[in-house]
């Protein structure tokens, strides 16, 4: 498998943000080549896209961007529309308001079609399920069986690698800064539900798990 994936090409699904940034890194150590696809799918927020390019060209990996918004006319989030109030707290028993129904199925499948017209094999995505903050769709058991389902649909030999699967949020700014984009990471992706690069606004759902993350890995590493 190692050897396998060193000599092959990957396609990361790549936003700018902490999670597919710290993978995209990932697949530069792992595969000889990397490519980027980045979605557009009516977030209220574009400076992400750009941001996202600019790293991608900066980590020198080619960079296609999707436009995908149809998925925000046949689904509701707080993500993609201005009328509906953020999620301050995480509901117990049901999905967040942020959760974008079918955006990984969408994203996923879509980046399979465009790795097959180009004989990419790989495809990396960023969701973890320790941090899943209850969307369905960055479970292990999604990945895997999507993985199945894309590979019957288009008889192919995908395979879906899933670097953060397993870690918190903690330990994917450790893997930042293994890969030494530890301040890239930090002060130019955007994670923040309002737009807000680097450090974010600081007290929106995604902000308060990546600043919890990064102020845990900190006091770890400086003991
Ligand atoms: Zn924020």
């Amino acid at each position: 498998m190692e050897m396998k994936m060193k000599d092959s090409e990957a396609l990361v699904v790549f936003s700018g943000g902490q999670d597919s940034t710290t993978c995209l890194f990932w697949a530069l150590k792992e595969f000889k080549k990397v490519s980027a696809i980045c979605f557009l799918y009516g977030q209220k927020h574009s400076k992400e896209t750009e941001m996202a390019k600019a790293i991608a060209e900066e980590a020198g990996v080619d960079f296609h961007l999707q436009d995908v918004s149809f998925i925000s006319q046949i689904g509701t989030s707080s993500l993609t529309d201005s009328s509906i109030k953020m999620d301050q707290e995480k509901p117990e028993d049901s999905v967040p308001n942020t959760f974008v129904p079918g955006r990984n199925l969408f994203f996923l499948s879509i980046a399979a079609v465009y790795a097959r017209e180009r004989g990419i094999k790989h495809l990396v995505t960023g969701v973890s399920q320790t941090d899943f903050s209850g969307y369905p769709d960055c479970r292990d058991s999604f990945i895997k069986a999507l993985n199945v389902t894309l590979n019957l649909a288009m008889e192919d030999q995908f395979v879906i690698h899933t670097p953060l699967m397993w870690i918190d949020k903690a330990e994917t700014w450790e893997l930042a800064d293994k890969l030494g984009v530890f301040d890239l990471v930090r002060y130019r992706t955007l994670t923040c539900y309002n737009g807000i690069p680097g450090e974010g606004c600081g007290h929106c759902p995604s902000c308060r798990l990546r600043s919890e993350g990064l102020r845990i890995y900190l006091e770890r590493k400086n003991k």
